[in-house]
């Protein structure tokens, strides 16, 4: 008998300390990385982004807490962002070279691998929100321009006008950069390399989110203005299934941020899951691996959120800043902007 509620005392202690380590639930996310310097930053402004944070991380932990689903607490804590000036998605997106705004977003649901996406749409306020009904309430995966605000209208979702996400702070970026590229590239040759030589603000600055629920189901979103400056219908990674965005239950969720270009041809949010899946490696061994063993050689530069369905996360970039936090349940929200924190 003596024996038996020894075993007992013994499992229960085993299993309290395997919950005391594994949250039942969790969230990170990220409104973009770059060169983003304590030093070039008032206070202000370092206040202003840490609140926006702490605000939209704690918005996706309550939608967690009561029990709602991954897929819920992203798009909460992605609307947040969206809504907020200070991030490139949304209100606050960057500006074309034409001097529109055109929004890309992503979202996947890691149950199952159902995805959806929205390419270059110029009159959705939450992109993120449209990209979630492309998947739940289409046989698509990914819609782009004109079609995918005629699929908008067809499900009732408001049109704003452009210039909604006029702010004065991205359109001083857009004199700065077309100041730059003109003088550059009188010809319109060569402009990849012309955009390449602008310094990382024109091209960052990009949210997402990755969360677990519950119920052990993983999800992962994107959302983003793209690059400032950018032209010919030019589409990054953000709305990219497997470059951008990716979440699959048997590996992890990862959201990503940086020179689109680059995380959409080393594949970077599946490669990192593709490793954890097949290589048995941690998320954080698997993301690090990705950004500075595999992009920062090649010169793309950004970084990812990144989480298992344990609860393990990663936030990890190549850049000096990513505008990042994270909350594990019956944690204390983190939150983070420079590279030292
Ligand atoms: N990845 C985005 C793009 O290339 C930009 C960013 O993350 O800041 O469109």
């Amino acid at each position: 008998m003596l024996r038996r509620l020894l075993v007992v005392w013994i499992g229960l202690l085993i299993s309290a300390g395997a919950s005391a380590d594994k949250p039942t639930f969790a969230i990170a996310i990220h409104g973009g990385a770059g060169t983003i310097e304590k030093s070039a930053m008032t206070p202000e402004k370092e206040r202003a982004y840490r609140a926006k944070l702490d605000e939209a991380i704690n918005a996706g932990y309550q939608v967690l807490e009561k029990g709602g689903s991954s897929l819920d607490a992203i798009v909460a804590a992605i609307n947040i962002m969206e809504d907020s000036p200070l991030f490139n998605a949304g209100k606050g997106a960057v500006y074309t070279y034409g001097g529109t705004h055109e929004l890309d977003a992503s979202i996947m649901d890691g149950r199952n691998r159902e995805a959806g996406a929205v390419a270059g749409v110029k009159h959705i306020a939450n992109p993120i929100n449209l990209a979630r009904m492309v998947m739940e309430d289409s046989p698509f995966v990914m819609l782009a321009g004109q079609g995918a605000e005629d699929f908008a209208k067809s499900r009732g979702v408001p049109m704003v006008d452009n210039k909604t996400f006029d702010t004065e702070q991205r359109r001083k970026q857009l004199d700065k950069a077309r100041e730059k590229l003109d003088r550059k590239n009188q010809q319109d040759k060569d402009y990849q390399a012309s955009v390449e030589a602008l310094p990382e603000p024109f091209r960052m600055g990009t949210v997402g989110a990755v969360a677990l629920d519950k119920r052990g189901n993983l999800a992962a979103g994107t959302s983003t203005g793209g690059m400032t400056a950018k032209r010919y219908g030019r589409i990054g990674d953000s709305p990219i299934i497997g470059a951008g965005t990716f979440a699959d239950n048997q590996s992890c969720a990862v959201s990503a941020t940086g020179h689109g270009e680059y995380f959409i041809r080393y594949n970077v949010a599946a490669d990192i899951c593709t490793r954890v899946a097949y290589q048995d490696k941690s998320v954080a061994q698997a993301a690090d691996e990705v950004i500075n063993k595999v992009l920062l050689p090649v010169g793309g530069t950004g970084g990812v959120i990144a989480l298992d369905a344990e609860g393990h996360i990663a936030l990890i970039f190549n850049t000096k800043g990513m505008y990042r936090a994270s909350r594990r349940s019956g944690e204390a929200a983190e939150i983070a902007i420079f590279r030292d924190e």
